[in-house]
């Protein structure tokens, strides 16, 4: 999102030439440069056994499960706001978070960070923002998730990773 105006004080905003960035908007009164950045985003596939936690959400895919996903928060880490949305969203515990790829969600300006990790313990007890969740077998992961294209490419890897 290119800004035109400062999301602080409202005032228009100039462009202030940073030396490696080219025009940036600037807004002279908070003296802060708002560059056009995408926003961070987690996605992770949390495997207990041979199974894996897919989400329903009908309000992203009508048809399809999706993995759990979560956006990073200020002050802290990718790997923390895994472990954070993890806890919210299903209320379990979970280690051993790796990095597998990232994406650019194009009409979402989302950066989406993809991650692996493993269950330890907890009964799922799912936040009331998602509509159903439950382990599937890894094996037919991919057939319930056909809609979920990052989500999709995340369960190849891991699939790939474990053979
Ligand atoms: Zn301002």
């Amino acid at each position: 999102m290119k800004y035109k105006f400062c999301p602080v004080c409202g005032r228009r905003l100039e462009e202030k030439f940073s030396w490696d960035e080219g025009g940036v908007p600037y807004c002279q009164y908070d003296d802060m440069m708002f560059f056009d950045i995408p926003k961070p985003c987690i996605m992770v596939a949390i495997i207990k056994n041979d199974e894996i936690l897919l989400l329903k959400q009908s309000y992203i895919y009508e048809n399809s499960k999706v993995l759990l996903t979560g956006y990073v928060g200020n002050n802290e880490t990718a790997e923390e706001a895994v472990v954070r949305e993890v806890k919210e969203e299903a209320g379990i515990e979970i280690e051993n978070i790796r990095y597998i790829s990232s994406d650019y969600v194009k009409d979402k300006e989302i950066l989406m960070i993809n991650f692996v990790a493993d269950f330890v313990s907890g009964e799922i007890i799912k936040s009331t923002e998602v509509e159903g969740m439950g382990w599937t077998k890894l094996s037919n992961a991919l057939n319930e998730m056909k809609d979920d294209v990052i989500g999709t490419k995340v369960v190849k890897k891991v699939l790939e990773m474990r053979e």
